[in-house]
């Protein structure tokens, strides 16, 4: 392969200069023997550019091998044509590559919608049209608010950050639950996703209800239990007759069915802050009562440990919310920091507000929790240590309840820790729960 170059032309221009001097100049005339050759090179040289013109505007030309032609035009259509032919090459392997793009795409039970940044319909996968009622290509182009009238689908549309998923009726069959997630991506374009998440939400309702109903089918036969062992631990003593062993045993089975009945009564709670779909009936709550009361039943439950619990809010904070539902969750975390704190530590409790709204901290200076378990202390059930937490008589659910309680207060639930140090939950609650009743 040659390469044409700059100096290559050049010193091949001055060679027919030369020549058309040398011969004009043999006869008498070199300006006319110059202009001469070089007005034949001119003139070969626009019928190769004609030949090329021909050629590209040629519709078969991809096919059709170039001109035939020498010397630096020979190497500029040899040059077009390789171009030509990498070109067609790199097209062929990117076609494929989108074909097999669009193979796997299509065989996804999940739609996949590609819309372009003026928000109209670009491209989508068969599923999507079973999912949402599309049509190729009669949507194509069209706006996708147009067809998906849902308001809120539009809301979630405009909004941007699409950082949860919309969960919405399909469009075609009400009857099915879809779930959209939408991704950004180049300028503007996104990348929308459609699932139906019918049956998973149906297993879900299945899985609420079935906890709920044994929580519900199982209080009455332990209350049951409950009351004959508390009658019969009552009527044990010397008369009795019972051997002594019996009143461990005794003891033993009436603490395991407390243990059975408190986590009973908090399975159902959760169950119910679960399936509660509105906001709790707001109440006005004055906080540093509630407070103060939570207070001294941690006292009772130290007990001989001793801890020693302070109180710091304001007389003067009313918060709206759900009494018993705050009582549980604030209790459940100045519970848990009596028992996770040894024998005579510290354990503060404290409301403030702020900007952002109203505050609520419980902080200890007891064992601490490891940073790897913080993000998952409100699973149910999560323990960081099986044993401990027996041996404390926790149900491993209350962490879950109090995120549940602040969830449905528009709230939230912040943990930090450090082990062996100690730690601090704060229930943040918006601006909008605070009450401007001032009431002492
Ligand atoms: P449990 O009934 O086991 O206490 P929770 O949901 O209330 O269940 O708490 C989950 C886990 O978080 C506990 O098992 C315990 O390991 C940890 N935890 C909760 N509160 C504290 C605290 N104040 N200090 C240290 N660990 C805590």
């Amino acid at each position: 392969m040659t390469t044409i170059s700059k100096s290559h032309l050049l010193s091949r221009m001055l060679a027919y200069m030369v020549v058309g001097f040398a011969l004009g100049w043999f006869v008498g005339e070199p300006f006319l023997g110059l202009c001469i050759v070089m007005g034949g090179y001119f003139v070969w040289s626009f019928r190769q550019l004609f030949k090329l013109l021909d050629w590209l505007n040629d519709p078969k030309a991809k096919s059709k091998e170039p001109p035939e032609s020498k010397g630096f035009w020979g190497e500029i259509f040899d040059g077009i044509y390789r171009l030509q032919k990498q070109h067609s090459r790199s097209r062929q392997k990117l076609a494929v590559v989108i074909e097999r793009i669009q193979e796997s795409t299509a065989a996804l039970n999940d739609g996949v919608v590609m819309i372009d940044n003026q928000s109209n319909l670009e491209w989508w996968n068969p599923a999507a049209e079973t999912l949402m009622g599309l049509k190729m290509p009669d949507d194509q182009g069209q706006q996708i608010t147009n067809l998906l009238r849902d308001p809120r689908f539009a809301d979630y549309f405009e909004q941007g950050g699409y950082q949860k998923a919309l969960e919405i009726p399909s469009p075609i069959n009400p009857d099915h639950q879809l779930q959209f997630n939408i991704t950004v991506y180049g300028k503007g374009n996104r990348l929308m996703t459609v699932r139906d998440v019918t049956r998973l939400n149906q297993l879900e309702v299945m899985r609420k209800d079935f906890v709920a109903n044994v929580s519900h089918e199982l209080r009455t036969p332990l209350t049951v239990v409950s009351g004959y062992l508390e009658t019969m631990l009552d009527s044990l003593g010397p008369d009795s007759g019972l051997p002594p062993v019996w009143e461990k045993a005794l003891n033993r089975m009436q603490e395991q069915s407390l243990r059975m009945q408190n986590l009973v009564a908090d399975l159902l709670l959760l169950s119910k802050l679960e399936s509660a779909e509105a906001q709790p009936d707001p109440e006005g709550i004055h906080v540093k009562s509630m407070l103060n009361s939570i207070v001294e039943d941690g006292r009772a439950l130290s007990g001989e440990n001793q801890h020693q619990i302070t109180l710091d809010c304001s007389e003067k904070v009313t918060l709206s919310g759900s009494s018993s539902e705050l009582r549980s969750a604030f209790s459940n975390l100045v519970f848990n920091a009596v028992r996770y704190t040894p024998l005579g530590g510290k354990i503060h409790v404290r409301w403030w507000q702020d900007r952002e709204g109203g505050h609520m901290m419980v902080e200890d200076n007891g064992v601490g929790i490891d940073p790897m378990h913080i993000p998952r202390l409100t699973e149910r059930f999560y323990r960081i240590d099986k044993s401990r937490s027996q041996n404390t008589g926790g149900t491993g659910l209350g962490l879950a309840i109090v995120k549940h309680v602040m969830l449905r207060h528009g709230g939230k639930l912040s943990i930090s820790s450090h082990p062996g140090k100690g730690s601090r939950f704060v229930c943040h609650f918006p601006d909008k729960s605070l009450e401007l009743e001032h009431s002492s």
